[in-house]
């Protein structure tokens, strides 16, 4: 008897735990599990801004993929997922070709531009360790520049970070630890760095509580960030930034410019042909595609609504691992072809931005936290996500342990 093929596609938050679940979930007898992954590693997306600025090294944000999943059960490929054909059930690889009878998709997302000229030529990316390793070299090499020319140039000292989001400001909280670490490395005054947050919309971390905000704001002051509130990006250039509040229009010189204000579904989705917003499906309450019940969508590349204010969740790792389990029972059920499909509700436990080594914003059960106790909260957040898919032993490799 032919067994049926489940397919993964991503082996990040989503995907991870669908598959570490599946695996245990269902006999060898029942289905052949496939994982497929551009890398042969799994990356902490939520651990990039520490990689990315250089106070995390990236492979300590990073870990085989072999070493969490059960190879005896899971057929693990590496290789790029290039197109999907819902059609004929096929999905195209750079170096071939999988057929699937289930398939679930947790591909992640892509950085979303706006159509703003010149970002996707000039910005760096915080998207995942390739992206992290060249943005960390680059800033390091502009400190280290600096000083070997005879005509100093101090846009070479200048960050733009776009984008006063949750990736934006802990990217910037962790710039507020290393740019005194390179200064005192490049025999460079710290007066000459600038380092400036541009933020379209009227208020950083939207949708958090004004109080947090103001708190992550001053603290990120007080290393040395410039904020612009309500100042839109309008081109990004070779030499900088264009920038617009009302009718006034700005030049700021910049060798560094980070785009970290907002990601999109990945484009492989909506080139298969998913009904999609900004590359996200809006899945069923079983995280199934909208007429495709052989295909489920989890993470960044799927849009679920929060009931409570009738809009969708934002993308966190936090819905996309919940996704995962509910994921791996529901093609459990498939494969069975009986037991009744779970819905999936999200819970959300809170949501914690870091502000660099020791300090960070949010609310976790429902109550506030910063400072110390709320950096701790965050390491062990992070702790967890280590757990959930490797256990103990992997908390022990990969974990943060300098609590407070
Ligand atoms: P990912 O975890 O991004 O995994 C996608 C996987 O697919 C990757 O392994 C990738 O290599 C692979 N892949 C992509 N394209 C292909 C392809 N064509 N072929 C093969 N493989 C491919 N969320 C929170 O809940 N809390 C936080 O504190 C938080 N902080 C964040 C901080 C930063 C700096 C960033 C960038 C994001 C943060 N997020 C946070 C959001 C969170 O990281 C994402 O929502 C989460 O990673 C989504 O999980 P996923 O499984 O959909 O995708």
């Amino acid at each position: 008897l032919r067994k049926p093929k489940v397919v993964v596609l991503g082996a990040g938050y989503g995907g991870l735990i669908t598959t570490t679940r599946l695996q245990k979930l269902v006999s060898l007898d029942e289905a052949e599990i496939t994982l497929v992954n551009k890398n042969d590693y799994h990356y902490e997306t939520t651990w990039l801004h520490e990689a990315s600025a250089g106070t995390l090294h990236h492979d300590r944000a990073r870990y085989l993929i072999k070493d969490v999943i059960n190879t005896n059960r899971v057929n693990f490929v590496q290789d790029t997922v290039v197109a999907i054909n819902k059609e004929e059930k096929k999905v195209q690889l750079e170096n071939g070709e999988l057929e699937y009878d289930y398939l679930v998709i947790s591909l992640g997302s892509n950085p979303e531009t706006f159509g703003i000229q010149g970002l996707k030529e000039y910005a760096f990316g915080i998207t995942n360790i390739n992206s992290a390793r060249l943005l960390r070299e680059h800033i390091e090499s502009e400190f280290a520049m600096y000083n070997n020319e005879e005509e100093k140039r101090d846009e070479r000292l200048t960050i733009v970070v776009g984008g006063a989001g949750f990736t934006g400001i802990e990217f910037l909280g962790e710039l507020g630890n290393r740019v005194p670490e390179l200064c005192k490395e490049y025999d460079v005054d710290f007066k000459k760095v600038r380092i400036i947050c541009v933020e379209a919309a009227p208020t950083a971390l939207p949708g958090f509580d004004p109080a947090l905000v103001e708190y992550a704001v001053n603290h990120l002051q007080a290393k040395g960030v410039e904020f612009m509130i309500g100042t839109a990006i309008k081109e990004c250039t070779k030499t900088g930034i264009i920038v617009a509040k009302g009718e006034e229009t700005e030049e700021i010189k910049a060798n560094t410019v980070v785009w970290a204000a907002g990601v999109r579904g990945n484009s492989i989705v909506e080139e298969a042909g998913f009904e999609n917003m900004r590359g996200r499906v809006k899945v069923d309450e079983f995280l199934r595609a909208p007429g495709h019940d052989d295909v489920f969508i989890i993470g960044d590349c799927s849009l679920v609504i929060n009931p409570e204010i009738d809009r969708p969740y934002p993308p966190t790792a936090q819905i996309a691992m919940q996704q995962g389990e509910t994921c791996a029972k529901n093609v459990a059920v498939a494969i069975r072809k009986q037991g009744q499909q779970a819905p999936f509700t999200a819970d959300i436990k809170g949501s914690v931005a870091s502000l660099g080594e020791d300090n960070a914003v949010g609310v976790v059960f429902g109550k506030k936290v910063v400072g110390k106790q709320a950096s701790f909260m965050k390491k062990m957040i992070d702790n967890r996500a280590l757990f959930m898919v490797g256990g103990p032993s992997l908390v022990m490799k990969k974990g943060k342990f300098k609590l407070i």
